[in-house]
This record gives structure tokens, sequence and C-alpha cells, in this order.
């Protein structure tokens, strides 16, 4: 048993090795698709540290970081649909490529509100990356240009992702079985 996780051990979904071949995959199409250009890259803090620190090492371009941190569900597990900004991006985004790396899309609220934040500073172009993305659940229509993996309606925790607090240093994307 994990020491992260003391007496609750989660169910993996997405082992540790499917996520490094398919972060791998992804930075290299990103890497094609901006070919001679410089990104911004925009990590959606918290659950998308890992990930973003990871799929950075695969993009071969000139990069520029930035952080933005949101917050939408507090410790409940069901989008309110109100996002609190809690760590806003300083640098101008004007004229820049800009890509949003994204832990998880499930209901696309929380995106779609981010989007529309970052399109009013007027990048030259934006598109956005997830990991994890939960198409049964969408009820807002956003577009999400790169996917890592599309996944059931259930709770993911570990790979940076939370339970209140709990589990993001998990290397693997895992669920908690019912009665626990
Ligand atoms: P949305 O607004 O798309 O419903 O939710 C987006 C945010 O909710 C994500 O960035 C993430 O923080 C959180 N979230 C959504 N689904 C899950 C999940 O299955 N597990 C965890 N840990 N967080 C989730």
């Amino acid at each position: 048993m994990s020491k992260l996780t003391k007496t609750i051990e989660p169910k993996i979904l997405i082992p540790e090795v499917k996520i490094k071949a398919r972060v791998e995959e992804m930075g290299q199409e990103i890497t094609n698709d901006y070919m001679g250009r410089e990104i911004t890259a925009i990590c959606v803090l918290k659950g998308s540290f890992i990930f973003y620190s990871d799929i950075l090492r695969k993009i071969d371009l000139p990069v520029s970081c930035e952080f933005l941190g949101v917050s939408s569900y507090g410790d409940k597990k069901v989008s309110s649909g109100e996002v609190k900004v809690t760590l806003d991006i300083n640098d101008p985004l004007e004229g820049k490529h800009v890509i949003i790396f994204e832990d998880i899309v499930d209901s696309g609220l929380t995106l779609a509100y981010i989007i529309n934040m970052i399109r009013s500073r007027r990048p030259a172009s934006l598109r956005v990356c997830s990991l994890l993305m939960k198409p049964e659940k969408m009820r807002i229509d956003v577009q999400v240009d790169y996917v890592g993996f599309k996944i059931g309606s259930e709770f993911v925790v570990g790979y940076g992702l939370d339970d209140a607090g709990k589990f993001r240093g998990l290397p693997y994307v895992g669920y908690i079985e019912q009665g626990h």
C-alpha cells in the first residue's frame, strides 16, 4: 500500500506507462503543429501541474510558462459552474500563441469560463489540451483540441487530481470504489 493513500488505495484506471506514452505523443503532436513558433503554455492549477510539467518536457519548441489558479468545486464533486480565479496571469497574452493545459474537462463549465477570460486578452491563437475528458458529462459546447484519454463519468484521482486534497501524488489515474 502506498504511503500517500494511507487507508484507501484507488483502483487503477489508466496506468503510469499508458499516461507516459500518451503524454509523449501529445507533446510531439503539439511540436509538429506549432513548428517555428513560440507558445505560451498556461497551466491550470492545481490539478494540471503534474501533466503540465511532464508534457512540457516533450514539447520541442520555445515555451513561455504561465500559471492560472482556478477553483470550481471547493471540495464537492459536482461542478457549480461558478469559477473563482485564485491566481491570475500578469503578463499580457496579446499576440501570443496560447495553449491552455487542463487536467480534466467534466461539464466543460470551468474551461468555458477560462477560454472566455483568455480570449478577452486577444491572443494570436488559442487551443486547449486536456489529459482527460468525460464526454458523457459535457454540459456546454467547448472545443478541446488535444485530448489524452476519454473516460466515463467516474470521479478520478491521481496524477495531479485530488479528492479533497488527497491522492495528487499517485503516478496513475485511478478511482475510488463505491463503499469507501
Ligand atoms: P468542469 O467545470 O468541467 O465540470 O470541471 C472541471 C474541473 O473540475 C477540473 O479542472 C477538476 O479540477 C474538477 N474535476 C472534474 N472532474 C473531476 C474528477 O473526476 N476528479 C477530480 N479529482 N477532479 C475533477
